[in-house]
């Protein structure tokens, strides 16, 4: 009797440590490496906010056809727990649709909410939602969103929502998604002072026309992520019914593809100021479990070019992003653009250096190709390098925190994470008939 009492205390409790998942918020730094974050976190001079955990993972991030994924591949399977082909959303590189972790747990009731700083129909968001074979089919996303009835989008990407007709619209069809989601019992939002009255119901929130601007340079009616943040929570917590939040950070990537180390600086701090957020949150709510990941590193981003040294405090003057900077100083007038660059970059540039840049703007064959050589250029004076302005096939952190953190350690797949989170919050991810995790294409162990 005594034993089967002890045998029966010990499944409660493994039953009672396994159901204690009720929340979970879900944050991926699109494009953020181990070197993102510590990077960032060298120039604040402190630790960040992901940091503070023992819970660390380390992922690794290929896709089904490549060793350096993308972000579609790379959602869809943090997403739903399958690899697939780099630009699919939501598919078996067959074709064959599988569900997010977001639409299961819809599906049992569970509320959902999406909060990121681009266009809620980029790859990231769309692998939470959308199931396409092109992640550049953003108006077919944009209607498969409305559809997912997920409780709190917010993000850019208005134009995709609006009927062909309407000035700044990039419908090819005079579909009115907004109307649509009106009708489906959304309240509509397009700036950061709306916010504040929306305290309940579904809430469908696009505050540009595109992508939100650089965290650096956002003002007026965009929110910050932190704000977002903080009333999906608001709004998702509300009955005390289980929630499912996912947030992206979503342009650490692009400063990264630019190889511009103050513009990546600027976006994990804050994205890092969100997961701040997220973090007073579950100390009111112990049973969140929050996880910090990201899709890919992006750019090949090294703490040095050589010499055994990181000029952190020269990084340190950097004052604007690489595109801002290039949008206001023209290279063209050399005596304005060089004081530029010593105002905002404390950098005497030479003539030679200038010379080679300006020999990359004449010679460009993609707009990319000045902004990315500059950001190479100043990054070059602080000795910190880039291999690409495109992914890497590195592997990616992971941060944990809460109920289950401990099964997020070590090394990891993509694709484990989905199914973890699902099988600590007690809902099956069975669709496919879980199949093992797609290790075909490029690899090879
Ligand atoms: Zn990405």
């Amino acid at each position: 009797m005594k034993k089967l009492l002890t045998v029966l205390l010990l499944f409660a409790s493994i039953v009672l440590v396994l159901a204690h998942v009720k929340n979970v918020i879900y944050f991926i730094g699109d494009g953020m490496g181990f070197n993102h974050v510590y990077l960032a976190s060298i120039l604040e001079g402190r630790p960040l906010n992901m940091m503070k955990t023992q819970y660390v993972g380390i992922v690794r991030t290929f896709s089904a056809n490549t060793w350096v994924t993308d972000s579609a591949a790379a959602g869809t399977a943090l997403a739903s727990g399958f690899k697939t082909k780099n630009g699919m959303i939501g598919m078996l590189p067959n074709g064959e649709p599988v569900p997010s972790i977001a639409e299961v747990l819809k599906s049992y009731g569970v509320k959902v909410g999406i909060v990121v700083t681009c266009r809620i129909t980029h790859a990231t968001p769309a692998a939470f939602y959308g199931h396409v074979p092109d992640r550049d089919m953003e108006n077919e996303l944009a209607e498969q969103l409305i559809k997912s009835d997920f409780d709190v989008i917010m993000g850019g990407g208005l134009r995709h929502f609006i009927p062909a007709s309407v000035k700044g619209s990039s419908r090819k069809d005079e579909k009115d998604l907004l109307a649509l989601a009106k009708e489906r019992g959304y309240t509509l939002v397009t700036k950061k002072s709306e916010l504040a009255q929306i305290t309940s119901g579904k809430v469908l929130a696009l505050f540009a026309s595109s992508h939100l601007a650089p965290a650096s340079e956002r003002t007026g009616e965009q929110p910050m992520l932190y704000e977002m943040v903080q009333k999906a929570l608001e709004l998702l917590s509300k009955d005390g019914e289980p929630f499912f939040l996912m947030v992206e950070g979503s342009q650490i990537d692009w400063e990264a593809h630019g190889n511009d180390p103050y513009g990546v600086w600027k976006e994990v701090v804050e994205f890092d100021k969100a997961i701040g957020v997220a973090l007073e949150f579950a100390k009111k709510n112990p049973d969140t479990l929050i996880i910090v990941t990201s899709d890919h590193e992006t750019g090949g981003l090294s703490t040095s070019t050589g010499t055994y040294m990181l000029e952190v405090e020269k990084l340190r003057k950097f004052k604007a992003n690489t595109d801002w900077f290039l949008a206001r100083y023209n290279i063209d007038e050399k005596q304005k653009f060089l004081a530029g660059v010593k105002e905002y970059y404390d950098i005497e540039m030479t003539d030679e250096e200038y010379e080679q840049l300006l020999n990359i703007k004449k010679t460009a064959k993609t707009a990319y190709d000045l902004p990315n050589a500059f950001g190479r250029y100043i990054s070059s004076k602080a000795l910190l390098g880039w291999t690409t302005f495109d992914h890497t096939g590195d592997p990616v952190p992971l941060f944990a925190f809460g109920p289950g953190a401990e099964h997020f350690t070590g090394w990891l797949d993509n694709t484990d994470i989905p199914r973890t989170i699902a099988r600590l919050m007690g809902y099956p991810l069975t669709y496919p008939i879980q199949k093992e995790p797609i290790i075909t294409g490029p690899v090879l162990y």
